[in-house]
């Protein structure tokens, strides 16, 4: 199995792929992809170049996106309705853009397509890093903060949890994101309940939803 990783940065990837083989149960080869992302709105920007050259070009079966949804809505079940799409939830925009991507693609490579597996970080990848050690940090919380306009935390200061400053270097945060998801040991249940939209859809995704063959939008 051959999966590639975009994120909003090194250190997210690093991070994702753990999570990616706790959930896939096994390892895999990472692919790398051929441009990089910074945030949103690039990761969108560039999935479609990813894509296109991922399919082309490499032999890869999956792609991970992973992006924050910093003060975006929460993708939530009522997202999951066939033909739904909420056009402010970066994880409809990017399953919406991956959708476009791959239906004028033909067989390439042995393969119909790339699979997708796309998950959303609220409010921000450290939030995930956070699970288990902080129970005060969970989607449901955030959608509470949201919906009465009193946030429980800030990202700025999730990111202080996790680094103990706001401005890690790369290498400092890259080893962080790793050591704390591998708290997990290769379970990742408490993640699932804890973040049951953003990542409960990354997860499902890995494990065989994510095959874009829902109807285009
Ligand atoms: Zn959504």
């Amino acid at each position: 199995m051959k999966v590639a990783f975009l994120s909003e940065s090194p250190a997210d990837e690093a991070a994702l792929r753990v999570l990616a083989e706790y959930v896939l149960g096994a390892p895999f080869q990472v692919v790398a992809p051929s441009l990089r992302a910074r945030g949103w709105p690039s990761v969108d920007q560039v999935l479609p170049f990813v894509l296109r050259h991922l399919h082309f070009e490499t032999e890869t079966d999956q792609l991970v996106v992973v992006v924050d949804s910093d003060d975006s809505p929460v993708h939530t079940a009522e997202h999951e309705a066939p033909g739904y799409f909420h056009p402010h939830c970066r994880l409809c925009r990017l399953r919406a853009t991956y959708r476009r991507t791959v239906r004028h693609l033909p067989p390439a490579g042995g393969r119909k397509r790339v699979l997708r597996a796309v998950g959303l970080a609220v409010p921000a990848i450290e939030a995930w890093y956070l699970c288990g050690r902080d129970t005060a940090v969970t989607e449901a919380a955030w959608m509470r903060g949201m919906a009465t306009g009193e946030a429980p935390y800030t990202r700025k200061e999730l990111t202080w949890r996790v680094y103990g400053t706001d401005r890690p270097s790369l290498e400092f945060e890259l080893r962080r994101a790793v050591q704390e998801v591998s708290r997990h040991h290769g379970d990742v249940r408490r993640l699932e309940n804890d973040f049951p939209h953003g990542f409960g859809a990354l997860a499902r995704d890995l494990r065989g939803g994510g095959h874009g063959a829902e109807p285009a939008t």
